[in-house]
């Protein structure tokens, strides 16, 4: 097994990881007192941390979801939501990530008159200071914003066309994300339809708590360039008596056209998409030869970092180096990042970093 400083050292590459589920505990403390957010269960951080990871480990999406109206509660004025995102930079640069795209819902932050602008205006001054802060410790991180509409509101097309009005500033595609089941991705073709008109791109949390239609919808008619999880995919693998595999029209598609799962195990055991890591649909997945990526999805809920789902996963299927790049290369090759921004990364930062790592690892000992 890989050691876990080790993991952390390497370059690592981070597509799914929700800016509202990230917060540090005593920053939410911190942030409730300032402003006057009264909601909190406590206001000991011991205590809070402990509430946030019973509030996921619950085996359902809906209730998963609820723990949120105490972190998005606290992200309705410019300078918190500007404090969270730069320490949200800072401890993914201290976990070794070199290049993160992070998502936020804008329509969570307008409770107290915000408008979804000066959200996402906040959210990218604060990865700004937080990558400054990062490279001033000494790490080197790229940060850049996913816009996310919520599926439960009715604002899709707006928040579309803020993600397209920031797309110079670091925002560089759009999201849908919420409760999938009663909300297929069909319902927001208007906001798809004009994201892919601006030549911008998409991702679409499908296939995590619901199954294959929802992923047939993103991808054939809502234009998905990444799948959210895109677990339940394995619904259209069968594994015959024999042990050989057959893939269905849809997973020869998802596999066929490379098109990206940003799979989040951890939270798939929480949520109960996944029984366990061990048992997690990813080990097929990546056998297969799925463009398979790895991620984080909550690491405040989920009690995760990008290093520690890396080493669940080392633990579980002894991974080892060579499949932590092959994963790190994934996720650089479908990030919405220019090309020529991913192909420095791939070779300067990524290739090199990697290689060193397993240099150490076989150095011989010389007596
Ligand atoms: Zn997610």
């Amino acid at each position: 097994m890989v050691d876990h400083e080790t993991i952390r050292r390497a370059p690592k590459a981070l597509l799914h990881d929700h800016l509202d589920g990230g917060l540090r505990p005593a920053t939410v403390i911190d942030l409730a007192r300032e402003y006057g957010y009264t909601g909190l269960p406590t206001t000991d951080v011991d205590d809070l941390t402990a509430w946030f990871h019973r509030g996921a480990d619950r085996k359902s999406l809906e209730l998963y979801l609820e723990t949120f109206a105490h972190t998005f509660g606290v992200m309705q004025w410019p300078a918190a939501i500007a404090r969270v995102a730069a320490e949200c930079a800072e401890d993914l640069a201290a976990d070794g990530v070199v290049y993160a795209e992070v998502r936020m819902a804008p329509e969570l932050c307008t409770e107290q008159g915000l408008t979804l602008d000066e959200a996402v205006e906040a959210m990218l001054e604060g990865f700004r200071i937080g990558t400054e802060r990062a490279a001033a410790a000494g790490h080197t991180i790229v940060m850049k914003l996913l816009v996310t509409a919520m599926r439960q509101a009715a604002r899709s097309v707006e928040v579309a066309e803020c993600a397209v009005r920031w797309r110079d500033a670091g925002v560089v595609g759009f999201d849908v994300a919420g409760p999938e089941k009663g909300f297929p991705p069909t319902r927001y073709l208007d906001a798809f339809e004009y994201i892919r008109r601006e030549n911008f791109h998409i991702t679409i949390h499908a296939g995590e708590s619901f199954g294959l239609p929802s992923i047939w919808e993103a991808v054939q008619f809502a234009g998905a360039e990444r799948l959210g999880h895109g677990v339940r995919i394995v619904d259209d693998i069968t594994t015959r008596p024999d042990g050989s595999v057959g893939l269905g029209r849809l997973a020869a598609f998802v596999r066929d056209r490379r098109i990206p799962l940003e799979m989040c195990p951890t939270s798939n055991v929480h949520t109960g998409a996944a029984p366990s890591i061990r048992e997690h649909p990813i080990d097929l997945l990546r056998r297969l030869r799925f463009r398979v990526t790895l991620n984080t999805d909550n690491r405040l809920m989920s009690g995760v970092s990008l290093s520690s789902e890396f080493a669940a996963l080392d633990e579980a299927f002894a991974i080892g180096l060579g499949e932590m790049e092959w994963l790190t290369l994934n996720a650089l090759k479908s990030a919405f990042a220019p090309f020529d921004e991913r192909l420095r990364l791939i070779n300067e930062v990524v290739k090199p970093g990697y290689a060193h790592l397993r240099a150490e690892q076989t150095r011989v000992v010389v007596s």
